[in-house]
């Protein structure tokens, strides 16, 4: 390893699905790394140096958590899929801005060089995203501003005092728009889960033939980003000079049906759907124009969805063979 000392980085939301793989990501480059999250990640051991239980809402914490780190990853958030950010939006913005503000805020008191702030698609403005076949969406597209009520607008605050804190403390920021990522070690039910997740736990859970629950009527559109490609494109993203936002995610733009065919198509099942148009289904569109990304970075995510579903589909498969009998006698 080619480095002086030991760059010493801190990861928020550590025990959460991308706080987890990005420590492990991490930690094969050489860094020390302390990770923080309120609790500890669910489906294996953090491979952090430090491990700290602490609620980043408070701001004593996000002291102790900032304290002699050179470079903070900021993934703590309060969130979940549409279903849970529609319907819980105060929570949303109140933990997040304070989770957020006050972990930025601590990073200048104790001089940290570099702070990544995770932010999100859902920055982008609802009048872009109302036709199926909607055009990818550029990073400069988020104004004028009408993001997704709650979990977005938090989101969109937050990018700008990113730059607030670049232009006036010289704290040094980038700002990563995530569009769905997904894979293994995510959450797959309990209600926080996103779609790619929630239509495999569906699928594995069904027997050949059967029929599942689609949220809408499956015609809404989204582009999925495997989690391999995130966590380089957010340590890639931390490497480059960038500091301006910037999509991360694949923009190969499909349907729910289409991705619930594809993981049904994985399984080896046929399945039918049953739609529930009473289910929040989001924006109706939205792809990532991946135009910047690419010359920014010189490199975009690789990983095909086929190739991503099926690891996330064999893991969520396999975590719910135990529990299969328990969880289709409460499904009758
Ligand atoms: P996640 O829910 O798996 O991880 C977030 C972690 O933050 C959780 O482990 C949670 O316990 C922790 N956390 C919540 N409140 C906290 C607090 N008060 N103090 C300390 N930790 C706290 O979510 P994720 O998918 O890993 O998302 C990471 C980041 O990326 C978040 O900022 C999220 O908004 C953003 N993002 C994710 C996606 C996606 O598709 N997964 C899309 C857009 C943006």
């Amino acid at each position: 390893m080619n480095m002086e000392r030991q760059t010493r980085v801190l990861v928020t939301g550590a025990g959460g699905f991308i706080g987890h793989h990005l420590t492990r990501y991490l930690k094969e480059r050489g860094y020390w790394v302390r990770g923080v999250d309120i609790k500890e990640p669910e489906f294996e051991p953090t491979e952090a140096d430090e491990f700290e239980l602490l609620d980043l809402s408070r701001s004593e914490n996000c002291l102790k958590a900032t304290k002699d780190i050179d470079e903070v990853y900021g993934l703590a958030a309060n969130m979940g899929g549409i279903g849970f950010i529609e319907s819980n939006k105060a929570v949303i913005v109140r933990d997040n801005t304070l989770i957020n503000l006050q972990t930025i805020e601590a990073s200048r008191i104790n001089r940290v060089k570099r702070y990544l702030y995770t932010s999100s698609a859902c920055i982008y403005p609802g009048y872009l995203q109302n036709e199926t076949d909607i055009a990818p969406l550029k990073e400069e597209d988020a104004y004028p501003a009408a993001a997704e009520d709650g979990y977005g607008w938090e989101k969109l605050y937050m990018e700008r005092v990113c730059r607030h804190y670049t232009e006036d403390f010289g704290l040094d920021t980038r700002v990563v728009r995530f569009h769905n990522i997904f894979g293994p070690l995510g959450t797959y039910d309990g209600g926080r889960e996103k779609s790619p997740a929630a239509i495999c736990r569906k699928v594995a859970l069904a027997d050949d033939a059967d029929e599942i629950e689609v949220w809408g009527d499956g015609e809404q559109t989204r582009s999925y980003c495997y989690i391999s490609d995130c966590v380089e494109g957010i340590y890639r993203l931390m490497r480059s000079d960038y500091r301006e936002p910037l999509n991360l995610g694949q923009d190969r733009m499909l349907s729910i049906n289409e991705l619930v065919d594809i993981v049904a198509h994985i399984a080896g099942k046929k399945i039918e759907k049953r739609y529930d148009l009473t289910k929040p289904q989001g924006v109706r569109g939205r792809n990532s124009d991946n135009t910047r990304l690419r010359q920014v970075l010189g490199w975009e995510p690789k990983v095909s969805l086929e190739e991503g579903l099926g690891t996330t589909y064999s893991w969520i498969a396999a975590m719910l063979e135990d529990r299969k009998p328990a969880l289709q006698e409460a499904k009758a």
